[in-house]
């Protein structure tokens, strides 16, 4: 770091992303909870039909296509709902807009909220997740501060039911709570039918996962009329171009091709409902998952040779070498085939 770093700056530790090797050929990729289908046919179509001219100009700030997509893709009003350049954008927007008095969320989930806390100096409580690694929503019964909930929760894949949402909604009214729905497309319950009742309920998500568009950079927000009028006040006083021409349009596409993404989002389930079958007839334990991969213990094998042993087979997942992590590795969910390949390494590696 040079000797111009902001002093506050000095001890952050940034988010490390998965690896996006080079040179992918060889390689089985399970490490980023990408999606293994291509995005909607009609994105093709997009991509085709955009002028060198449309990349010239600058893009519609307001998005209003994509908003009003989305307005209808989730029977919503077009004020009730907001895009972003990825979701993780639409975390640190949260951030900046409603958290300056501190945020709330569980030792083991998604760890970004950690690194924005620290990026602006925002007081945090930890909430530790039960021993089964579920969420004891008594737990946040006493807290004030908005609080974040992944659901499924990240990396564990374990959902939270949507009448545990409620309780946290009703323990405080005057207490936000942002529930970060990015893998909820594959068996969750979303919280978004809650939205019309709560006016402290965000609900965020993303195009990265479910849509199979995570290059594309494409996140969003839904909840009540002033929250989102919060959100664009920070997004027109940091970066008010922030979703590209050729993203906005993608978007658009992505959502009204519904049979596409019903059918995808199906078979990523059925991959992982037999993947989980074959992994605990090989005496592993995976946790109950509702995203797009399982978090797994080869039981026999520690995490973190389980990673390696994978890695030498030209198969990369991820590893979290943390407290409460360290017997799992987190999978995500390939093809069909792709899991052939890593459960027949799987078991060559417990034998
Ligand atoms: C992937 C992920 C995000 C971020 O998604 P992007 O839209 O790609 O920025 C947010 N929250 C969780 C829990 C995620 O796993």
């Amino acid at each position: 770091m040079s000797r111009f770093l902001n002093e506050s700056l000095s001890q952050l530790v940034p988010y490390t992303p998965g690896e996006q090797p080079r040179g992918m050929d060889k390689l089985i990729k399970l490490n980023t909870n990408e999606n293994p289908f291509p995005p909607a046919p009609a994105v093709r179509g997009v991509l085709d039909g955009t002028s060198i001219d449309d990349l010239r100009r600058y893009n519609d700030p307001s998005c209003k296509g994509l908003v009003e997509a989305m307005a209808k893709a989730y029977g919503l009003r077009v004020e009730e709902t907001f895009v972003a350049n990825g979701s993780d954008e639409i975390l640190a927007l949260i951030m900046m807009a409603h958290c300056e008095g501190g945020v709330a969320f569980a030792d083991i989930t998604y760890g970004f909220y950690g690194v924005l806390t620290d990026l602006f100096a925002i007081p945090k409580e930890i909430v530790p997740l039960r021993e089964d690694y579920t969420i004891n929503v008594m737990d946040y019964q006493h807290i004030t501060t908005p609080i974040f909930i992944a659901n499924p929760n990240a990396p564990t894949g374990i959902p939270i039911p949507l009448s545990h949402i409620e309780v946290l909604l009703q323990q405080n009214s005057n207490r936000l709570v942002v529930v970060d729905e990015a893998y909820v497309d594959f068996g969750a319950e979303s919280a978004l039918p809650l939205i019309e009742q709560y006016d402290n309920l965000l609900v965020t998500g993303t195009f990265s996962k479910s849509r199979s568009l995570a290059g594309a950079r494409l996140g969003y927000a839904l909840g009540n009329e002033q929250l989102i009028a919060d959100l664009n006040r920070v997004k027109y006083s940091f970066h008010p171009y922030n979703v590209n021409t050729l993203t906005q349009r993608i978007g658009v596409a992505a959502l009204e091709d519904v049979d596409y993404f019903n059918r995808c989002c199906q078979q990523v389930m059925a991959t992982r409902q037999t993947t989980v079958e074959r992994l605990e007839k090989l005496g592993c334990q995976v946790l109950p998952s509702c995203a797009n991969f399982i978090f797994v213990n080869g039981v026999k094998v520690s995490g973190k040779d389980y990673y390696k042993k994978l890695r030498d087979a030209n198969i990369l997942v991820r590893y979290f070498d943390a407290n409460r992590l360290r017997d799992f590795v987190r999978v995500s969910i390939g093809t069909a085939e792709e899991m052939d390949k890593f459960l027949a390494v799987t078991a060559e590696i417990l034998k």
